[in-house]
C-alpha cells in the first residue's frame, strides 16, 4: 500500500517536471483491504491517460465514462468491483492530481460522505486531472507512457498489460528511430472501440479455434488482433481485424500461420513445430477456413492479409497435403 502524503497545492509551480508528476501518482492513496486487490484508482487514471492521448477535453462527466469504467472493472478487477466505481472518481480528488467540478454545496460535503452513482449522474460531477498535472501529462506522451507502465507494473501481472491497454484504447509503443531522431511524432490515435467491434464481428470466438469463453458476463482470453499492425499503420478497422484467442494471436503475430486472401484458408509454417499434445492447437487447423463473420463487409482484406504474409508470416508454408 502507498502512503498518502498531503501536499498543499500551493507548492506546486504553474509548470510540473516529469518526476513531480510520477511522484504525485506514487503517492495516489490506493483503498487496499488485506488481500483485496486495489485496481480502482489505477484503472481509472489508466482511463483518463487514454483520454489525453485522444486529446479528449480534461474534464469528463462521470456519466460520461460510467459505462466503460464498468467493463473495465469488470474484467481487470476483482468480483463485485464495478459496483463501487464511483468511489475512486470522487476519492481520487483527495489526491492532488484529479479535480472534481459540480454544485459547490455538494462538493464541500465532507470527504469521507461518498456520493452514490445515481448522486454523480444526476448532479452531471465531473472528473479530471489537475490542470497543472494534466498539462504536463498533455505535452509529453513518454511520460503519460511512463506513468502507465508504472500502475500496470504496480497493479497487474505483465500478461494483462496488453489486453488493459486495448481495452482502453492506450497505444505506448515507442517512437521510430526515425522520429527519436527528429524529435517528432506523427500522432496516430488508436480507436477503443476496435477490439470490441471486431470481437463483435466475429460473435466472440476465435476464428481459427473457435474458443469463445465468457466469464460471468465478460469474454475471457479472447482478443481483437490487427492483420497489419497497427505499428504499421494498418488501420482500426474491422476488415484489419481478427477475433483470436490469446494462443492463436500470439502465434499469429510471431507468422506461425497466415490466412490465403483468397480461400481464407489457414496456412501454417514450416517452421512452426509442435509436439503431440500440442499440434492439434495449431498445424490441426492447416488447411481449414477461417470462421467468417456474418457480414461480407467485416472479411479481412486481401491488401492486409498480403501484408501479413509478406512481413510476418514465416515462410514456407506447410504442403496442404501433409
Ligand atoms: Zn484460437
Amino acid at each position: 500500500m502507498v502512503e498518502y502524503c498531503p501536499i498543499p497545492v500551493s507548492q506546486y509551480a504553474m509548470t510540473l517536471s516529469s518526476q513531480d508528476v510520477l511522484k504525485a501518482f506514487e503517492r495516489i492513496r490506493v483503498f487496499q483491504r488485506g488481500e483485496q486487490r486495489a485496481v480502482h484508482k489505477p484503472l481509472l487514471i489508466l482511463l483518463a491517460l487514454a483520454r489525453i492521448a485522444q486529446d479528449a477535453p480534461r474534464m469528463v462527466a462521470f456519466e460520461d465514462i460510467d459505462a466503460q469504467f464498468k467493463t473495465l472493472l469488470s474484467e481487470f478487477g476483482p468480483s463485485s468491483a464495478a459496483g463501487s466505481r464511483h468511489y475512486p472518481f470522487w476519492h481520487l480528488a483527495t489526491d492532488s492530481v484529479w479535480q472534481l467540478t459540480g454544485p459547490p454545496e455538494f462538493l464541500n460535503r465532507p470527504p469521507a460522505a461518498t456520493p452514490n452513482l445515481g448522486e454523480l449522474r444526476k448532479l452531471h460531477i465531473a472528473g479530471g486531472f489537475a490542470a497543472d498535472t494534466d498539462a504536463a501529462l498533455r505535452r509529453d506522451p513518454a511520460l503519460r507512457a511512463q506513468l502507465a507502465h508504472q500502475l500496470l507494473d504496480a497493479h497487474f501481472p505483465d500478461t494483462l498489460h496488453g489486453d488493459i491497454l486495448q481495452a482502453i484504447g492506450l497505444d505506448l509503443s515507442a517512437p521510430t528511430a526515425d522520429e527519436a531522431t527528429t524529435g517528432t511524432r506523427t500522432v496516430v490515435r488508436r480507436d477503443p472501440r476496435f477490439r470490441e467491434r471486431v470481437l463483435r464481428a466475429y460473435e466472440h470466438r476465435c476464428c481459427v479455434c473457435g474458443f469463445d469463453l465468457r466469464i460471468g458476463s465478460m469474454t475471457a482470453g479472447l482478443e481483437a488482433a490487427h492483420i497489419k499492425w497497427f505499428q504499421a499503420k494498418g488501420p482500426d478497422i474491422e476488415a484489419n481485424g481478427l477475433a483470436l484467442c490469446a494462443l492463436h494471436h500470439k502465434v499469429f503475430d510471431l507468422g506461425a500461420f497466415t490466412i490465403q486472401p483468397d480461400t481464407y484458408s489457414l496456412v501454417f509454417s514450416q517452421h512452426a513445430i509442435a509436439g503431440e499434445a500440442s499440434r492439434h492447437m495449431l498445424m490441426g487447423f492447416h488447411g481449414a477456413g477461417i470462421i467468417l463473420p456474418q457480414s461480407k463487409d467485416y472479411y479481412p482484406k486481401a491488401e492486409f492479409l498480403k501484408w501479413h504474409e509478406g512481413q510476418v508470416f514465416k515462410r514456407p508454408g506447410r504442403p496442404v497435403s501433409v
